[in-house]
């Protein structure tokens, strides 16, 4: 267990980064940011930062030796990084975690292991593989890469009559699986927090709407149906105790209605902080940042209750010059990355809103 006044690593600099060290602070906790970009939005509020490469074995021995447990921001740090800092310092969640959120086909079949749902999946190695995987899966599908895919990046929808030759040549001829097209009602995620003696705690579900492939907008509660949802709690409780989880996770979950009933498969597990889990830093009695760093510090858990009604909306390119006028909204709390240059598709910052309602606090209490 860490004592106030440890200091966490971060592996990744981005926004999430940022954000968990931003809530380690009022924790008495010190973060130390491991990035190679130079302008890291989290090094501006971190007590120190290495800007190097992730292969940079003097580096990596050295920020080790500095910390007392290494975290990360993205599923995507080497898993040779993440084991020569493990042979030195805890590093949590595990290299088993990583190791498997890596690669889609490695997940989807663990989570298909575990009997959870998933869309239908096949491994596709070539073109050869890709037309026997359309002849088991059918049309339409989704062909993925396996590795190193994020917001519809390595991704193309195959429909019936396309060209498999050019589908293959889209993603860049890689492996790849193959999943079926699922008719999704919604899109929904479930942000959930274990300790390494398997104490468990989950945020409630969270509904997703995605544009261009990058997150817009989360609300919650989502408009499932309750069975759903704690099936989905069901799935995340699960999902974590297999992969000996510590911190906080999330599991993007597809909704199906078929004859009166919502129905949840899983989509993707990310081993870290999440988007859709924004709306806890001020919708929520602990936020995921918060929570994340309970977890990796071997602390309690936070309540994870919800305070009211609650969305998060994120500010893309010229989004964040609303700014001012955020700020000026009643209700709406504004959070900003710090990154000088809004490029079209970066995110630059998102902003909550809450709705108080003690009548949706009192219910998720008594669940
Ligand atoms: P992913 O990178 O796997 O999270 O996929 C990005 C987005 O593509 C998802 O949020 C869905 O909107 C869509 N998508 C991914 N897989 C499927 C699928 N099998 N069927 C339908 N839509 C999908």
């Amino acid at each position: 267990m860490l004592k106030p006044g440890s200091t966490i690593g971060i592996l990744g600099g981005g926004q999430l980064g940022r954000m968990i060290a931003l809530a380690a602070a009022p924790l008495g906790l010190k973060t130390h940011i491991y990035c190679p970009d130079r302008d890291s939005p989290a090094f501006q509020v971190s007590d120190a930062h290495t800007c190097a490469a992730y292969d940079d074995g003097a580096a990596l021995d050295r920020f080790a030796a500095g910390v007392d447990v290494v975290t990360y921001e993205f599923e995507n740090v080497p898993l040779a990084t993440a084991e020569r800092l493990a042979a030195r310092v805890p590093v949590r969640p595990g290299a088993k975690a990583l190791a498997i959120t890596q690669d889609r086909l490695a997940e989807k079949s663990f989570v298909r292991d575990l009997g959870i749902g998933t869309a239908p999946f096949a491994a596709v190695d070539d073109l050869a593989g890709l037309e026997a995987a359309v002849a088991t899966i059918g049309l339409p599908a989704v062909l993925k890469t396996r590795r190193f895919g994020y917001d519809g990046k390595g991704q193309v929808t195959i429909r019936p009559g396309d060209d498999l030759s050019a589908a293959w040549a889209a993603i860049g001829r890689q492996p790849a699986i193959l999943e079926g097209f699922i008719a999704f009602q919604r899109e929904v995620s479930i942000i959930a927090a274990r300790r390494a003696d398997d104490a468990f705690a989950a945020y409630d579900v969270t509904e997703n709407v995605h544009r261009n492939h990058i997150l817009h907008r989360s609300t919650v509660p989502a408009a499932i149906q309750a069975e759903a949802a704690r099936e989905a709690r069901g799935i995340a409780c699960r999902i974590a105790s297999a992969l000996d989880y510590v911190g906080v996770m999330a599991v993007e979950l597809f909704v199906t209605h078929l004859q009166g009933r919502d129905t949840v498969i899983v989509n993707e597990i990310a081993p870290r902080v999440h988007n859709s889990g924004h709306w806890t830093q001020d919708g929520a009695v602990t936020s995921q940042f918060e929570q994340h760093v309970r977890a990796i510090a071997g602390w309690p858990l936070g309540d994870a209750r919800r305070l009211g009604r609650a969305e998060m909306v994120n500010l893309i390119g010229d989004d964040v010059e609303q700014w001012l006028s955020l700020l000026a909204e009643p209700g709406a709390h504004l959070h900003l990355y710090g990154k000088d240059e809004a490029r079209p598709g970066r995110k630059m910052g998102h902003v909550n809103r809450l709705w108080l309602d003690d009548a949706a606090a009192r219910a998720c209490a008594e669940e």
